[in-house]
Formats: structure tokens, sequence, C-alpha cells
């Protein structure tokens, strides 16, 4: 068993070097440092309630210092906005500003990926997720997911949803955002 987890850990490090290597040129063309683009990204892929500082750090697994000075450093280069929560001042929401938003939409999917047949592309899908859902649970990090699987999620129509967390109806925009507050039905069934 050993030597089968040695081998998919390394085969995990090869492929993130090179879904890394792959991204280096979208950033050099922008000027951004690796973790400048993993905020903008997170920040383009997250909804409405999962915007704020320590979810970043939450997704990211960096410390509020190092987060909160990449995030000023954004928010200098006028690439991400920074205000007050409507109903809790205490909160600040983070969004990308039209200028972040345009850059980050110029990140495509990965062109080593585009070739992969729908099938494989399904089955690659279910492995990562279940993998995902270890990782998370064995060392013990916030999950984060999508409306789809979570068990706050009712679906009240083909395109109207509603959250029983946030007690907020969600748009079909919303159930395919990354939330910081999600939690699996799975979870549910466990507790
Ligand atoms: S249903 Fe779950 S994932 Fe969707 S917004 Fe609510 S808490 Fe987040």
């Amino acid at each position: 068993m050993t030597d089968k987890v040695l081998k998919l850990q390394q085969t995990l490090e090869r492929l993130s070097n090179l879904l890394r290597a792959e991204r280096r040129s979208f950033q050099t063309k922008w000027g951004l440092l690796p973790v400048q683009f993993e905020v903008l990204n997170y920040l383009a892929s997250c909804n409405r309630f999962s915007g704020t500082l320590m979810a970043v750090c939450d997704y990211l697994g960096q410390t509020k210092g190092s987060v909160s000075q990449t995030i000023k450093l954004l928010e200098k280069r006028g690439l991400v906005l920074k205000q007050p929560d409507e109903t809790d001042k205490r909160i600040s929401r983070l969004t990308l500003s039209e200028e972040g938003a345009q850059i980050i939409s110029e990140y495509n999917s990965s062109v080593m990926l585009l070739g992969l047949d729908e099938e494989t592309t399904d089955k690659t899908q279910s492995a990562v997720d279940a993998l995902l859902v270890h990782l998370e649970k064995n060392i013990k990090v916030k999950p984060f997911g999508f409306c789809e699987n979570c068990q706050y999620n009712c679906v009240i129509s083909d395109n109207e949803y509603y959250c029983k967390l946030v007690k907020t109806p969600l748009t079909p925009e919303d159930v395919v955002k990354v939330c910081v507050e999600y939690e699996s039905k799975s979870q549910q069934r466990e507790g």
C-alpha cells in the first residue's frame, strides 16, 4: 500500500508541476506573482458569501498576514475591491474590480486537459473529488464545495434554488460557484 501511495503522490506532484508551468506565462504576461494569481482566481470562482479574507486564507492554506499583504497589493493595482458587508460592518467583502475580472477571464481551461474525452474527464473528476474529500478530512481543513452536493441546498425548480443556511434564494450562477459555507450531504448523514 505504501508503494502505491508514493506512486500516487509522485503522479499528483507531476500533474501539479505541469499545471503550474502552464499558467506561468499567463502570470508573467500580467506581472502577477503565483499567490496574487491564486487570490484573483479564487475571487473569480467563489460565490457572494465566500469573498472574505478568512475564506481566502482557508482556501489557499496561507496565513492571515501573508494573504492580507497580497490583497493590499492587488487593491493598490486596482484589481481587487474591498467593501464593508451590508449587514455586518465588521466584515469586509472582497470582489474583483472590472479590470481584475477582465484579466482572470483571459485565463482559460488548461490546454493540456482540453483533449480529454468526456468519459475520462468524468472519471477523473470523480476520483479527484473523492481524493479531495479524503484530504480535507485527513488534515482537518475547511472543505469548500458547490451547492449541488451541499446539505443546505434546496432545489425549488430547474432554475431556482434556496440555501437553508444563509436563508437566501440562489440563482443558477450562484450554484456553480465555490462556497466557504459548504457542507457535504455525506457529513449530514454521518452527523
Ligand atoms: S447551499 Fe451550501 S454551498 Fe450553496 S450557498 Fe448554501 S451553504 Fe453554500
